[in-house]
């Protein structure tokens, strides 16, 4: 993606573009494909387009792009928290084994048979993490 249309990204969801933020966000929307990775990973695609950010920086960043609707936080337990950047509603397949996270579409799950929700409630979002393994 160009400097100005990453410009324009970052103010339509509300971030003053600094160079910091160019420079992350030029890494995760530089293409059409869906991306998950790990704060580490924009660390390492960072360092290898060298573009220098300090850790701190990256989780920032990635936490303010969270909030801003940019990126969505797919947590997969304590110690693995993915960035993706689909952030439409839809579900994951895990592999623990390689710590690879691929999208899995709605349709693919079938949530109308739910057990009822209290009186008040309404589903607001479903997520769901098919973990699988290696044989
Ligand atoms: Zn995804």
């Amino acid at each position: 993606m160009q400097r100005l249309a990453l410009e324009r990204l970052l103010r339509k969801a509300g971030l003053k573009p600094t160079e910091k933020r160019i420079a992350i966000a030029g890494l995760l929307f530089d293409g059409p494909t869906t991306k998950h990775v790990t704060a580490d990973d924009v660390m390492e695609t960072a360092r290898r387009a060298r573009v220098r950010v300090s850790q701190a920086t990256v989780y920032n960043t990635l936490n303010q792009f969270c909030a801003a609707g940019l990126l969505k936080r797919i947590v997969i337990d304590n110690s693995s928290t993915f960035f993706d950047t689909n952030t439409d509603d839809h579900h994951h397949i895990y592999n623990e084994d390689d710590h690879h996270l691929v999208d899995l579409p709605m349709m693919a799950i079938d949530t109308d048979k739910l057990p009822p929700l209290g009186d008040g409630e309404t589903i607001r979002s479903v997520d769901i993490v098919v973990r699988v393994g290696n044989k």
